[in-house]
């Protein structure tokens, strides 16, 4: 019940033209190299928050070293966050990458909007445990898209296709 009214008041606050607002979090970067740098991009009427990587860095994609760095991850997604965090209530939807052991703290951050303004973005390492942490957390009623190891390829892809959908 309290779902549906925040998301009501969000969208009659914008009117019926306004296209909704999203955002992608993840400890990795969009695109690799990096396509979409951390902030705003906007296109017509069409807006994406991206919070990625602090410095743009790199992580997986075949490097070998994204278990090795996964438990500097849940700092980075923390700050990756902080940036997202004063927008929360403007989005619409979220779409966190949640990778291998930074999940935890992906999916609690999360926890903070309603399930049904979040789609998670998984890699299938550990995919089972990171189901269950987004069970525990109370987000059972949010959406999963599968994506590759890193999930630079799908994040570009979404965020492209949100601000240029014809193409
Ligand atoms: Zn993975």
């Amino acid at each position: 019940m309290i779902v549906s009214m925040v998301y009501a008041k969000g969208a009659a606050k914008k009117g019926k033209e306004a296209m909704p607002k999203i955002g992608v979090l993840t400890y990795n970067t969009v695109g690799s190299p990096q396509a979409y740098g951390n902030g705003w991009h906007r296109n017509e009427d069409r807006e994406v928050f991206v919070a990625s990587h602090p410095r743009g860095q790199v992580w997986g994609a075949g490097s070998g070293t994204l278990h090795e760095t996964a438990r500097i991850a849940a700092g980075v997604v923390q700050q990756a966050f902080e940036q997202i965090e004063s927008n929360l209530d403007e989005l619409d939807h979220l779409y966190v990458y949640v990778g291998d052991r930074g999940s935890e703290g992906a999916v609690a951050l999360a926890a903070r909007l309603p399930a049904s303004k979040v789609t998670f973005v998984f890699c299938d390492c550990n995919l089972g445990s990171k189901r269950a942490t987004v069970r525990a957390q109370g987000l059972s009623g949010s959406e999963e898209i599968l994506c590759e190891c890193g999930g630079h390829r799908t994040l570009e892809r979404l965020v492209r296709q949100y601000l240029q959908p014809g193409q």
